[in-house]
């Protein structure tokens, strides 16, 4: 299966930061042809839980339209599935969601800081499109497709794709951009011992 990434649409789930949407838009335009935000749309009634104070993540998916492109829904409510406490996104093919809720310092009782918002936001992105793209979780743990237990995860990770994961893409037909994907250390001391 061949998918494009010609096209990738951010679509706010409600009031979402929209500092944190435009960074977004800025870094995944480098991966697609052509990444644009999409007006908000309200939240779906449905997926929300009152019992936990949580959305049903795979619910909010479900609802949730792609017309070709990679979809992207991005929310600032807290995201559950059934089984875990939360999650900080999850992705079905093209159709990927995301939440700033448990990304933003002041969940972790830390003063806010934009930038690590935003690195946060970008880094779980990546790794939802990876997913959509078929990549499932990768050992290495500075490798953007590394499962996030927590946030200090998160924070270890890279934005980029590890060699393996990008090769594996590049085996499917997607071809990333060099400065998408992380070349591991060793592999470039063998190209700088092969250079002498
Ligand atoms: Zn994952
Ligand atoms: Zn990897």
């Amino acid at each position: 299966m061949h998918i494009s990434l010609d096209e990738l649409y951010i679509q706010p789930l409600g009031r979402v930061d929209e500092e944190v949407l435009e960074f977004l838009r800025d870094g995944l335009c480098r991966l697609c042809k052509k990444a644009d935000v999409k007006p908000a749309r309200s939240m779906p009634r449905r997926p929300y839980n009152p019992d936990r104070g949580q959305y049903d993540g795979p619910m909010i998916l479900e609802e949730m339209e792609t017309d070709g492109g990679i979809v992207m829904g991005v929310t600032e409510m807290d995201l559950y599935a059934t089984g875990l406490t939360f999650i900080f996104g999850m992705a079905s093919r093209k159709k990927t969601l995301i939440s700033l809720h448990r990304l933003r310092p002041e969940f972790y009782r830390a003063v806010p800081n934009m930038k690590l918002l935003q690195a946060r936001a970008m880094k779980e992105a990546m790794h939802e499109i990876g997913h959509g793209l078929g990549l499932r979780h990768c050992p290495q743990i500075s490798c953007v497709m590394h499962f996030s237990n927590s946030i200090v995860d998160t924070d270890l990770k890279d934005w980029r794709y590890c060699r393996r994961c990008s090769l594996s893409l590049a085996r499917d037909g997607i071809d990333l951009p060099a400065e998408m994907a992380v070349r591991s250390q060793s592999i470039r001391i063998a190209e700088a011992v092969r250079h002498r």
